[in-house]
């Protein structure tokens, strides 16, 4: 083993101790040599040799920097060598926050990666490859560095895209490399992982039927990584491979999903309600916050954010703090971050008095069916402060991850979605242009659920986006007469919902009337001053669903594993 980490280190520096030498060779040599020489020849070539000094540096810097330019100027790109990063082992498993699910699988692959002498005994499957899948920001780099750091192996680390170049063959002969290196640090350490990131720009499905070799460098670099993978079966090295994309892994060529390559896979996937809370405590402890913020409803509120938006938010909240000379984040700074980061820097338009009062009945109506009405969501904030093109929001969000949606909750988003358009025309008589994203978002609902899912009533039922559309040659097999019943149903479907909002915002349009006319005032109203109001006329808010019960913790394992 010790004779392996000096194989390795001199493998790694052995142009440093080749240059040392050189060094040596060029300096004892001449003195050696010279030593017989009579005084007045050796001054000479000692003379000579100074003066000529400067002209041999700016040489040599001329040189260098024409190299410099060949590298990062041009597109010599096989000169440019990979950015493979060694990792440090220094995150372990109660570092990781969240993921629960994925750090009890991961917990497997460590076991699996130390115990292998015993698994060859047995006969059991020895892994290989391993593919993490999530959205981007879930941490799936911590968990990689995790595995490494709690089985105590190095970890090579680098990104799909570094294999991407335009010359054929230097992606192939960097995927090359890195198993070389890898094979290299596993008989020094007795393992190795190898973490490739985006993985999909690499994996992506061959294409075979090219015929101006346009594809041919990724298919080589697949190629290539494939023959790695299945060598690392041939020779006695403990390599792991962990791929990670972002997108699902259908989009990978199958080969790379066979036995023995990438066939066990982690999902990744956004925190839960629990997890969001201690992510949002996790990077709060960096920041000076304010005793009263509270982090559990900041936890509801960020619903479906990754770990490295909430780690963003909570910067993002620091950074106005500081521009307004407070020392401490308040609830509302992190309120705002959420919208700066969401609709862009707020920017004031100069409206007429008129402009901004549509505005504030628009937004109203918005809040006022989003709360009465909707099942699922709850309503976070309500501005008519213009950022990012629009001149007014709702924020609201769903009380729960939900990852379905049955038809109530549908129609509920378009009812809240058309709320806007109701009542500029119930105060008014007239519609503004304002209501085109609106109306967007409603339609795109509508149209999905009678083309869809089969939720458009009469008797229509499939998804009508299956039948083909017809082509060149081939008739369409969905009439236009079908079509058009299928469009009219979209409009029967919206209609529907646009007299349900009237019914409601009719009946309450004293409580409409009030929050515009708060909104002209304070511009802004955040949850608990939404809740106050509603709370006067008798509504107050829905309870909050029970939470899920807390899953078991596997960590730190139990003595003995
Ligand atoms: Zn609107």
């Amino acid at each position: 083993m010790l004779w392996a980490r000096l194989k390795l280190f001199l493998q790694r520096n052995w142009l440093w101790f080749a240059i040392g030498l050189l060094m040596i060779v060029a300096i004892v040599v001449p003195v050696w040599y010279m030593q017989g020489m009579e005084e007045s020849v050796r001054r000479y070539i000692v003379g000579i040799n100074v003066a000529s000094l400067p002209w041999g540096i700016l040489q040599t810097l001329v040189f260098v920097g024409f190299l410099y330019l060949l590298q990062y100027g041009g597109g010599f790109a096989m000169f440019k060598k990979s950015k493979v990063k060694m990792g440090s082992a220094s995150v372990r498993f109660t570092d990781v926050i969240g993921l629960m699910e994925a750090k009890r699988e991961a917990w497997e692959v460590v076991q699996l990666i130390k115990d292998r002498a015993v698994l060859k005994k047995v006969g059991g499957k020895i892994l290989h490859g391993m593919l993490m899948v999530g959205p981007p920001g879930c941490g799936k780099t911590m968990l990689a560095k995790a595995i490494a750091t709690e089985a105590g192996v190095p970890f090579l680390s680098t990104a799909g895209s570094e294999f991407v170049e335009i010359f054929v063959g230097v992606g192939a002969s960097r995927v090359r490399k890195l198993f070389k290196q890898a094979r290299q640090y596993a008989q020094a350490y007795g393992a190795c992982i190898i973490f490739i990131d985006e993985l999909e720009v690499v994996g992506k499905a061959r294409v075979f039927m090219d015929a101006f070799g346009g594809s041919s460098e990724s298919n080589s670099t697949l190629n290539q990584l494939l023959v790695e993978m299945d060598g690392l079966t041939d020779v006695d090295a403990n390599i792991v491979v962990i791929g990670a994309m972002n997108a699902q892994e259908m989009v990978l060529d199958p080969a790379l999903l066979r036995p023995g390559r990438f066939d066990r896979k982690i999902t990744v996937n956004r925190p839960n309600l629990q997890e969001r809370r201690e992510i949002f405590e996790y990077y709060a402890r960096n920041i000076a916050l304010d005793p009263g913020v509270d982090l559990a409803r900041l936890a509801r509120k960020a619903v479906y954010k990754t770990p490295a938006e909430i780690e963003n938010i909570l910067k993002e909240a620091a950074l106005i703090a500081v521009r307004d000379r407070r020392e401490r984040v308040t609830y509302k700074d992190v309120s705002s971050a959420i919208e700066r980061i969401e609709l862009g820097v707020a920017h004031r338009l100069n409206l007429t008095p008129r402009e901004r009062e549509m505005t504030a009945f628009h937004e109203a109506g918005h809040l006022l069916v989003t709360y009465l009405t909707h099942p699922t969501n709850d309503v976070f904030k309500v501005s008519i402060v213009q950022r990012g093109g629009s001149l007014g929001v709702v924020h609201s969000v769903p009380r729960e991850e939900l990852y379905t949606s049955d038809v109530n909750t549908l129609k509920a988003h378009i009812r809240v979605s058309l709320a806007g358009y109701v009542a500029e025309r119930l105060k008014y008589g007239v519609s503004t242009t304002g209501v085109s994203s609106d109306f967007a978002k409603a339609m795109a609902i509508a149209h999905d659920m009678v083309w869809i899912y089969g939720m458009g009533g009469d008797g229509l039922i499939g998804d009508f986006n299956q039948i083909p559309a017809g082509g060149l040659n081939q008739p369409a097999q969905l009439s236009e007469a079908f079509k058009e019943k299928l469009n009219n149903a979209t409009q029967v479907l919206l209609h529907e919902c646009v007299k349900e909002v009237e019914q409601v915002l009719k009946t309450e349009f004293h409580i409409l009337e009030r929050f515009s006319k708060e909104l002209l005032a304070r511009e802004e109203l955040d949850y608990d001053e939404i809740v106050q109001i509603f709370t006067e006329y008798g509504k107050p808010p829905k309870p909050l669903p029970a939470e899920n019960p807390e899953p078991p913790r596997y960590f730190p394992p139990p003595a003995g594993h």
